[in-house]
């Protein structure tokens, strides 16, 4: 076992505070890896507040995860010390059911294994990025292109495959109208990624204090929902729009923005069930779905097209003393675009 630094949640109510965890020993199969850098993801709030069910405390979270490969197992060939390597969501599936065979793990029949707050294969609970090293499965790994800035890759396994793999899966391109909701840490990806695939970006923001760096991203358009015009001028335009709001919306009238054979896809969701007319959907025969993170290879797919655009989140580094504050400020909606530890500050 190997005693590592770390930040984590006692309860669902007080702050977080640094601590120590044990890491297991490096198996066979397994990449040691030095943590650098770790991003903040709501998802990480939702969970350490209990917003999505009971956990086990302490619990350190992290999704979004960069570094640098320590050590690695005796069957590992496809790592080496040194590498600079990422990890996401997940951090391994049963790799048996007819969704792992088709490289599309995230949807594990048997569920995935989480990167935090999951049970792992050895009975323990798994524990997050906020910490200075992990030791995961090597079939797990991502590799980050060295092209990719250090400081801002880490958001790309989570918000920038969350957003990827639907726009690749709808064939976001050229000549598709892709409406993007929201502007936070999912939402400027998705408008980056849009853009890079060719695709006509617009971006769906409640104002427009953001509309400058929305049309620096990559957006053609961008409209405020709070102006009522909007659902005038846009009705029955997008093919494809992607949902990063996790507050409820008015569905009926957001979905009344897609053509003909339009889909929404929602990657951001409210605690509670939506309302939604199914009239809206016979309208243009429109799609109404949701999507998950991405597969191991697709997330691999991600981070080379990234690379290949010279796209990267914008982040905001941040110490681990500031970890509650950036919290706040995430619920706030306070943060360009999205907070990013230094690790080295544990
Ligand atoms: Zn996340
Ligand atoms: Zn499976």
């Amino acid at each position: 076992m190997l005693t590592v630094k770390a930040y984590a949640a006692t309860s669902a109510t007080d702050p977080l505070v640094p601590t120590t965890i044990e890491r297991r020993d490096v198996g066979a199969d397994d990449v040691l890896i030095a943590i650098r850098y770790a991003g903040i993801c709501h998802s990480d709030i939702h969970t350490v507040r209990e917003e999505w069910g009971e956990i086990t405390f302490p619990q350190v979270v992290g999704h979004e995860i960069v570094g640098e490969v320590a050590e690695v197992g005796a069957n590992v060939t496809a790592f080496a010390v040194g590498d600079r390597v990422g990890v996401g969501c997940m951090v391994n599936s049963c790799r048996q059911c007819e969704n792992c065979a088709a490289g599309m793990e995230q949807y594990c029949l048997e569920g995935n294994t989480g990167t935090y707050a999951s049970v792992d294969r050895d009975g323990t609970i798994t524990q997050g990025g906020y910490s200075t090293h992990v030791v995961v499965d090597k079939d797990f790994v991502l590799r980050v292109p060295e092209s990719i800035p250090y400081t801002a890759a880490a958001p790309l396994l989570c918000a920038g495959i969350t957003t990827y793999s639907p726009l690749a899966h709808w064939n976001a391109g050229p000549g598709k109208k892709v409406a993007v909701v929201g502007m936070g840490g999912l939402g400027h990806m998705a408008v980056k990624i849009a853009a890079a695939m060719g695709a006509e970006v617009t971006v769906l923001s409640q104002g427009l204090s953001k509309k400058d760096d929305g049309l620096r991203f990559g957006a053609q358009h961008y409209y405020a929902t709070s102006d009522p015009e909007t659902f005038t001028t846009l009705h029955s335009t997008f093919d494809l729009v992607i949902n990063t709001v996790s507050a409820p919306l008015d569905f009926d009238r957001f979905v009344s923005l897609l053509r003909l054979d339009g889909v929404w896809v929602n990657v951001g969701a409210p605690a509670e069930p939506v309302a939604l007319r199914l009239f809206s959907l016979f309208t243009n025969r429109r799609s109404f779905a949701g999507s998950s993170i991405g597969g191991i290879a697709e997330t691999q797919d991600m981070l080379d097209f990234c690379a290949e655009h010279g796209i990267a989140p914008e982040v905001e580094l941040i110490g681990a003393d500031q970890i509650n504050d950036a919290y706040e400020r995430v619920l706030a909606s306070d943060v360009r675009y999205r907070f990013v530890i230094d690790t080295a500050t544990l």
